[in-house]
């Protein structure tokens, strides 16, 4: 499907829900995607991408950076501390803050580079245990954490577990956000956008629904 094409989806989703269309950005995730089918989306004249590894997200961004203008990239995966620096200084938002050890280093690094990308934190909101994010019960006080350290939090993050009905989780992720006076809610992908709409996603990562199936398996 065309960027255009979810980008309508994403207005009548909004519409429908008595939202402000203006207020969903969609994050085109090119993770794991051949080079010529992000051309062609750069192309096409879209501009804001999610990537979900930092390592991979250096090997291509660089250069379409050179040649496109006005590109912005979301980190949207996990992020090992000794990648924070290369994510900071290449990302216009991370999505995955989940623990206070990268809380910490962001903070730092945000001190030393005298900017910092918008954050958004992610919550494990189905409670898995191989899955990253806070877990819901701890969210209210490692937001605390993060404006103690000063750090930007734009809002709050979820990949709902993909045996369930997307709903609750997005319903959970409002309301933890709404409690904390945070406007952001990254939430909804391919399979669910416009449900994570309805429910108030500012921000949707959506990847295989614009650039079809990935070369391999996703992690995470
Ligand atoms: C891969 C990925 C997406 C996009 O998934 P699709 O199902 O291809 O739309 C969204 N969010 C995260 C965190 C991802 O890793």
């Amino acid at each position: 499907m065309s960027v255009d094409e979810i980008e309508e989806r994403i207005a009548k989703a909004a519409t429908d829900a008595g939202r402000d269309p203006g207020s969903v950005t969609l994050i085109a995730v090119s993770k794991q995607q051949p080079l010529d089918r992000v051309e062609a989306v750069l192309d096409e004249g879209y501009r804001i991408f999610g990537e979900n590894r930092v390592q991979e997200a250096a090997g291509k961004w660089p250069d379409f950076r050179a040649r496109y203008d006005g590109i912005k990239l979301h980190i949207i995966g996990p992020l090992q501390t000794n990648k924070a620096r290369q994510a900071m200084e290449m990302a216009d938002a991370i999505h995955s803050v989940d623990r206070p050890k990268l809380a910490n280093t962001l903070a730092r690094l945000a001190q030393e580079i005298g900017t910092c990308p918008e954050l958004f934190i992610q919550v494990n909101t189905g409670e898995e245990e191989q899955k990253a994010g806070v877990l819901p019960a701890d969210t209210d006080f490692f937001i605390e954490t993060c404006r103690g350290l000063d750090l930007p939090i734009r809002g709050l993050m979820c990949i709902p577990p993909v045996e369930e009905e997307p709903s609750l989780h997005f319903a959970l992720l409002a309301k933890i956000a709404e409690r904390n006076g945070l406007g952001g809610l990254s939430m909804g992908m391919s399979g669910d956008f416009e449900k994570a709409v309805s429910f108030g996603a500012t921000h949707v990562r959506v990847g295989s629904a614009i650039f079809g199936d990935r070369d391999y398996p996703a992690k995470g």
